[in-house]
């Protein structure tokens, strides 16, 4: 992961080193059970931070 090129901007709004180091911010959620990064979201659900797939699903219109 140390050499992976998997950078892009990022909209996520909390402080965090990983800010677009998108396999390391996936890694840091998968392995740490914080739910979904947050640039699946619209801004305005970005900035609520609930990361869950519960909030992704309202922000996107999903139906559970
Ligand atoms: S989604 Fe999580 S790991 Fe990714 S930049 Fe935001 S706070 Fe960091």
């Amino acid at each position: 992961m140390a050499n992976c090129s998997n950078n892009r901007p990022c909209p996520c709004t909390y402080r965090c080193p990983r800010h677009g180091k998108c396999c390391e911010c996936v890694a840091h959620h998968r392995d740490n059970d914080e739910g979904v990064p947050g640039c699946f979201f619209s801004p305005e659900a970005e900035a609520t931070y609930d990361r869950s797939i519960e909030a992704l699903c309202r922000d996107r219109g999903i139906l559970l």
